[in-house]
């Protein structure tokens, strides 16, 4: 059975891989700071299973990540923390670059300290897995899509944060040999995505009968990909990817945002009609610009698709509609998030 060393696997994507992951036999040292987006409820499945192992604490703390690493021996480091929603990063740069930044850094030297006292086979095997996003290479116009040598021209506090961390750890490879690997990632949706981001966002308030805020003219373009689809994209590049590499991944699903959002009320229109009869889509309201708001991200996932052979499982058609069962079906995780209890879990179960 290997050990991965996961960090961020209490958030949205995180969350989801450590789930994967431990379906299929890997065992997890799963390190989380649980800020507002960590949530333990996401893995009360895993309560009691000796192949999952959580530990409070935070990338930055080299001495933990340097006990974590010598105690548990991982053959790789996945490093999904970070600090990920653009809008707090305008109201607060600061703690993005503590942690996508300053964090990734601590981590990286103890993966690269940790990965040159390895021998052998282990030290071939080892890898540093980077989950970072396609907001670094900026905004598209009208045609093309973003490919890996694309060059990075990051436009808010969080695309500039990760584009930061990107380079930290090529140039770990480059100038250490430390063997890292890169996935820059469209939009994702899914289960257990904290709602203040646009699909969760939308479905809690399309239900409560609430005003759905669309930015600007909701004409901004994003790439979707269902989050399951994601995860298995990481793995395949943990697995198969070349060293040094960086992979785009991509749901080959863009959108602009009026029509997922028109998407989502009709699917709830049909799942679960308002009591009036009304569509929701009249609850939609347009709101003030998201200022630096890039207006349209396409991903060009051949590299990976013809490497690695990995493509998407679902359709955005597909992925949506379970999405939104699935967020029907688990209210009582959306009511812990909303009232806040959910944060009330960590001080039993963090160690
Ligand atoms: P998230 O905000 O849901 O989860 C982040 C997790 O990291 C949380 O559990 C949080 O508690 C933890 N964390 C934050 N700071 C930490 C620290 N200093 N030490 C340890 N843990 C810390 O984020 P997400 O949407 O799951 O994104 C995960 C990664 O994927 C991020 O690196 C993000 O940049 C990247 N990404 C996200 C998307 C997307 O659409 N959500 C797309 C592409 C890439």
């Amino acid at each position: 059975m290997p050990t991965w060393l996961v960090t961020g696997g209490a958030g949205f994507i995180g969350g989801n891989f450590v789930l994967q992951a431990a379906a299929n036999g890997v065992r997890i040292v799963n390190l989380d700071a649980l800020t507002y987006a960590g949530n333990l409820d996401t893995l009360s499945s895993l309560q009691g299973n000796a192949g999952h192992v959580f530990v409070h604490g935070d990338i930055g703390d080299r001495k933990l990540v340097d006990r974590l690493l010598a105690e548990h021996r991982p053959e790789a480091v996945v490093n999904f923390a970070a600090e990920s929603h653009v809008d707090r990063s305008i109201d607060g740069p600061g703690e993005f670059i503590q942690t996508n930044v300053v964090g990734t850094l601590a981590l990286l030297e103890a993966s690269r300290d940790y990965w040159k006292a390895l021998e052998g086979d282990a030290k071939e095997a080892f890898r540093f897995l980077h989950v970072s996003t396609d907001e670094v290479y900026g905004s598209l116009g009208e045609t093309g899509k973003f490919v890996e040598t694309t060059p990075y021209a990051p436009n808010s506090p969080y695309s500039a944060s990760k584009a930061a961390s990107d380079h930290l750890v090529r140039a770990f490879h480059h100038t250490y040999g430390l063997p890292v690997l890169t996935t820059n990632c469209s939009n994702n949706y899914g289960p257990y995505q904290f709602p203040e981001k646009l699909i969760p966002l939308v479905i809690a308030k399309a239900i409560a009968g609430e005003p759905l805020p669309i930015y600007g003219d909701g004409m901004n373009v994003r790439d979707w990909l269902y989050v399951g689809d994601h995860c298995a994209a990481i793995r395949a590049v943990l697995e198969r990817g070349r060293v040094g590499e960086t992979y785009n991944v991509g749901g080959d699903a863009e959108r602009p945002n009026i029509e997922v959002v028109n998407t989502i009320c009709a699917l709830l229109d049909e799942r679960r009609p308002r009591t009036d009869g009304e569509p929701r889509n009249s609850q939609i309201t347009y709101v003030r610009d998201r200022p630096g708001h890039d207006r349209r991200y396409a991903i060009d996932a051949s590299k990976l698709k013809s490497e690695l052979g990995w493509s998407p499982a679902h359709s955005f058609e597909q992925g949506i509609a379970d999405t939104v069962d699935w967020y029907l079906d688990n209210q009582p995780w959306v009511q812990r998030v909303l009232d806040g209890s959910y944060r009330l879990e960590r001080i039993g179960s963090a160690t």
